[in-house]
This record gives structure tokens, sequence and C-alpha cells, in this order.
């Protein structure tokens, strides 16, 4: 979104492992409609230091996926529990605006956007879109310890990953509803 630049970071390269793994945790997102970035606008700066999630402001079909520049570190779990989260965002938004584009809502986007930027980390365990994210979050760092998700070479380790899932089935998500 070449209007849209100056204001968002430039897009960070997802490490085939993160992203095989997002996959496997979240098989009904849109993978090819989220774009990642290795640092926070500084806008948004007053609502998160940690990770924000946001839908393009101007298609709504787009989501970012924003990780503050000090945690973007592919070699920690927390760096991938923070994926995760977010990627549980994603999955909210894409059952939320689901076939939406920006023509039907018009005025409901700024109302959107502003409830979305509650969604920053940080003091809002008990708002109800974040309950769910953090609970997944922590669900998926207790259910990996132990392992190395991420093989040698930054590949995704499939017998981890199959660790992990009959450690936890349930970290499969394939909708928020249940
Ligand atoms: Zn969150």
């Amino acid at each position: 979104m070449p209007l849209l630049d100056p204001v968002f970071p430039t897009e960070a390269a997802l490490p085939a492992c993160a992203r095989d793994l997002l996959a496997a945790l979240y098989p009904t997102v849109r993978w090819d409609r989220v774009s990642f970035h290795a640092a926070l606008p500084p806008w948004l700066l007053r609502f998160t230091d940690i990770a924000i999630t946001l839908p393009d402001p101007l298609t709504l079909r787009h989501i970012r996926i924003f990780v503050a520049k000090e945690k973007w570190d592919p070699r920690s779990m927390a760096w991938l529990g923070t994926l995760v989260h977010e990627s549980f965002h994603v999955l909210q938004y894409q059952e939320t605006l689901g076939g939406i584009g920006l023509g039907p809502l018009r005025i409901f986007p700024v109302k959107y956007l502003g409830a979305a930027l509650l969604m920053g980390e940080g003091g809002a365990k008990k708002n109800r879109y974040e309950k769910p994210a953090y609970e997944h979050e922590e669900l998926f760092l207790k259910s990996a310890k132990g392992l190395s998700i991420c093989g040698e070479g930054g590949g995704l380790d499939r017998a981890a990953l199959a660790e992990l899932l009959r450690r936890n089935p349930g970290l499969v998500k394939r909708t928020t509803r249940g």
C-alpha cells in the first residue's frame, strides 16, 4: 500500500520456521493477506511496546503484525509466543471482517480501528479479545517447553511440531468460537 508506506515500517521476511508453525496452528487463516513488520510504527508506541496487529485501514482485507524491534528475535521462544498471540488476533479479524470490503462498511472502520487499538499488549488481559490470545500464547509456551521447534538452519522441526501437537492438539485453532 504505497500510500501508507511512510507510516508503516517496512515489511520483514518471516523465517520459514515461524511461517510453517503459524500455518500449522492456524490452518484457516489467509496468510497471503498478512504481513509482518519488525518494528512498531512510532504513532502506535503509546498503545504497546511489544506487538500489535491491525487491519490495513484502507482495505481491511490486509492485516499487519507489528513486533517491536527489540522483541524481534527469531531465536527466542518469547518471539514465537508473541507471533502465536498476534496470529490469534489475525484469526479474530478475519472471522469478523470475513468477505467484507471497505465499501459496505464506510463509517464503521474508524470505530473499528479505535477498538483495535485497544488490543495493544499490556494492561489489557481482561479485554475479551485479549484473554483468549494470551491463553493461546501461554498454552503454546507451556506445551513447547523443551522442544526445539526451529531446527538448525531456520527450518521447522517436523518431529518437534508433531510432539507439540501430541501434547496439546488444542493448539490448532480453526476458529475462535470454541
Ligand atoms: Zn493481543
